[in-house]
């Protein structure tokens, strides 16, 4: 089993994380900027080191300073959370270099999945199901590329290579625009990935966002865990996420696990993983696999009784996988909204002291956060402060105890979107399950225009 471990993160995943690592007998070693001195978990590691300044670039960012600060503590692997350099592949490698372990996948699985064009190609090639496509790099043959658009079939989508984050993409609808979408896109993909590969795929309408858990040893066995419904998303962001996913049945579960269990043998994939498809009229679509854990993972969690974090420390520490696919029986229905610090109507941060936070609680209730009274959020990071997670025996009852627990919350100081996740709960479309990723801007347009009833 490892004996310590160098948590390469912030806020409520470096809290989880460390709670993982001390019921397991591991010690931590928090590392933090200068302005995270009072992060909850700081205060409960074994050890701590400031690895920089607030910018993250100098400090969550900062291989060299995570590296020794794993030297100078002695501490034997580190985790990454998610976020920051969880999917270097760099930092993967210079973490094994120095003769650490590093919790996650082989730097060439985590480099083979950071290229999107590479990735649907091994994805193709393993008989996971991906949206179609041009398989390959965009030339600078417009001829071609309007002959590859029309065998797709307009509307297509034009996506950088090496992007993220929701950007570096344009819909095309139109032969005329093509051309000139493609220049643009390969343009901003330069400028923000430093990769001017730009690829193209079929635009599809309506889909869901539905992703499924895999778990692999690396020594040749996997397993998934379900899926997660991520479709209530905010410009590409996920808001909310629960499991199962509404309306996918145990025998299409089964199936598109299967696909992804095999891929990652194939690949040899180690560690928790997550294949992210886009879900229209039945049908799976492979967009891209995350090569860590995710903030979602806790609905996975809840519904299958597995503890993800625990799972990637075992892995790391050379265990085989001790859960076999028969093991992994679905539970209820778990429902996660994340809080972030930030005004609920023009999404502005509101970082601040938060002068008073009250968690909520009850039956089927788990919140992951590092808040506490008197916390200052920093302005330099993400605005999630949070996750409130709910289980239930079924979706209604997990949406009640959601709308209880927002009820519930009390966060004064700072401004946060418990107003919006609320408005979400209400919501009769939501409630009714199965929304499109398009359906809680469409729905937060609609509010706009109609004025509230006096
Ligand atoms: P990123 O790595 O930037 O998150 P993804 O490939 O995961 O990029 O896509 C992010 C989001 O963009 C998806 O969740 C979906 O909302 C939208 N999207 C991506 N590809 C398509 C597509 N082919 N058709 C429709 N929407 C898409």
């Amino acid at each position: 089993m490892l004996e310590k471990v160098v948590i390469a993160n912030r806020g409520e995943i470096a809290l989880r994380v460390l709670r993982a690592c001390h019921a397991l007998g591991i010690k931590t070693v928090a590392v933090h900027s200068t302005v995270d001195r009072n992060l909850k978990h700081v205060g409960l590691a074994d050890e701590s080191v400031c690895i920089g300044p607030g910018p993250s670039a100098e400090s969550y960012l900062n291989i060299p300073a995570i590296i020794a600060a794993a030297e100078i503590t002695d501490a034997g692997a580190i985790h990454p959370g998610y976020g920051f350099l969880s999917e270097n592949a760099n930092f993967a490698e210079q973490v094994e270099k120095s003769g650490f372990v590093f919790i996650g996948p082989t730097a060439d699985v985590i480099r083979l999945m950071g290229d999107k064009v590479e990735a649907i190609r091994a994805m193709k090639a393993a008989g996971v199901p991906c949206v179609p496509g041009s398989g390959g790099p965009l030339g600078d043959d417009v001829d071609e590329n309007i002959r590859i658009a029309r065998e797709i079939g307009y509307p297509v989508i034009i996506k950088a290579a090496g992007g993220g984050g929701g950007r570096g993409m344009r819909v095309v609808r139109t032969e005329a625009h093509l051309a000139n979408s493609i220049v643009m896109t390969k343009q901003e993909a330069k400028a923000a990935f430093s990769n001017d590969q730009v690829y193209m795929e079929k635009f599809l309408e309506n889909p869901r966002h539905v992703e499924i858990q895999v778990l692999a040893d690396g020594q040749g066995n996997a397993i998934h865990l379900g899926e997660r419904d991520c479709s209530m998303q905010r410009r590409h962001q996920k808001v909310v996420e629960e499991a199962p996913a509404p309306g996918i049945t145990p025998e299409l579960r089964e199936q598109i696990g299967k696909v992804c269990v095999d891929a990652c043998i194939r690949i040899g994939y180690r560690g928790a993983g997550t294949f992210e498809f886009l879900f229209e009229n039945g049908r799976f679509y492979f967009i891209e696999m995350n090569t860590r854990i995710q903030v979602e993972h806790p609905v996975t969690e809840l519904v299958t009784g597995i503890d993800l974090v625990r799972e990637q420390l075992l892995i790391a520490s050379g265990h085989k996988l001790s859960i076999r696919q028969e093991d992994i029986v679905l539970t209820g229905h778990a429902i996660e909204c994340r809080v972030n610090a930030e005004d609920p109507d023009t999404f502005m941060p509101s970082p601040g002291t938060v002068k008073r936070f009250e968690a909520p609680g009850g039956p089927g209730v788990r919140v992951d956060t590092h808040l506490y009274d008197g916390y200052r959020i920093p302005p330099n990071y993400d605005s999630m402060i949070g996750k409130i997670i709910v289980h239930g025996p079924d979706r209604a009852t997990a949406i009640a105890r959601m709308r209880m627990a927002l009820t519930e919350t009390v966060i004064e100081g700072v401004k946060c979107n418990i107003p919006l996740q609320q408005r979400i709960m209400a919501d009769v479309g939501f409630q009714q399950g199965g929304q499109n990723i398009h359906y809680l801007e469409k729905r937060m347009a609609e509010q706009k225009e109609t004025p509230p009833a006096v």
